[in-house]
């Protein structure tokens, strides 16, 4: 792990406390198998070796911190500062890992362990726009599907599509008004920028990228797992 001295400006938390239920497996949804190694090696390994972040927290699985430790070190993840263990709920595994980042830094970056392909491009993009005009950005995926709203299996609206995006991680903000959002309630917050904006912060919108699916099923990690394997036939 890395030791202390500069901590630098830009830290990444990376929200790896989930359950495996979903998927069906006995371990958490980190420590599925992808490609040969955890779920949780393929963010942890971009993010480290990403020039744009300078320190890495991950919230493991309660009871998993030292699996996770060891996973850092095999990967030779070298911004890896802590690792805690998480809470019942994302926002709670997030807040433990907000605590670990010192003052001194100035922009977090929340990402979901479960979201794989993360990749330096949407790094940049985020980092780019959060330009002192905004508090936070986030990339979202316009929304093509018509969506409804459903009610004991029937509809109930047809939600207008126009202006709507589904948002990814990672999701950038600046560390301050990241951690005043945690200070307060953090119920019903799905994602980090929801509690920036209940707290009356402006969050901006980049383009996200349809490879940072979340993996919930088995069949969302099989679509992952090809995706990858297309990325190294493309790099031999
Ligand atoms: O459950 P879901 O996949 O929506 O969770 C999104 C991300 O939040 C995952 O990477 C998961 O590991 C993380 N999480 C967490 N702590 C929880 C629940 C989810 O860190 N208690």
């Amino acid at each position: 792990m890395a030791g202390s001295g500069d901590v630098g400006a830009t830290w990444a938390l990376i929200a790896a406390a989930g359950s495996g239920d979903r998927l069906g497996i006995d371990r958490p949804k980190a420590f599925a198998g992808l490609g040969g190694r955890p779920l949780l090696a393929e963010s942890l390994d971009r993010l480290d070796r990403c020039e744009l972040i300078d320190a890495i927290v991950v919230a493991a699985p309660r009871g998993w911190e030292e699996p996770t430790i060891l996973l850092a070190e095999e990967l030779a993840a070298s911004k890896v500062v802590a690792c805690v263990a998480g809470g019942d709920t994302r926002a709670e595994s997030v807040a433990a890992a907000l605590a670990e980042v010192p003052e001194e830094a100035l922009v977090v970056l929340v990402h979901d362990a479960a979201r794989p392909l993360v990749d330096d491009a949407v790094i940049e993009r985020l980092l780019g726009r959060l330009d002192g005009t905004v508090e936070g950005v986030v990339p979202g995926i316009e929304v093509r599907d018509t969506v409804k709203r459903v009610e004991r299996g029937v509809v109930t609206e047809t939600v207008a599509r126009e202006g709507l995006v589904a948002v990814q991680t990672p999701q950038a903000f600046l560390a301050d008004r990241l951690r005043t959002a945690f200070s307060g309630d953090l119920d019903d917050a799905t994602d980090c920028a929801s509690l920036v904006e209940r707290h009356g912060g402006r969050v901006a919108v980049v383009e996200g990228d349809p490879r940072l699916v979340k993996v919930t099923t088995v069949g969302d990690l099989e679509h992952v797992a090809g995706l990858l394997k297309v990325d190294e036939v493309d790099d031999r």
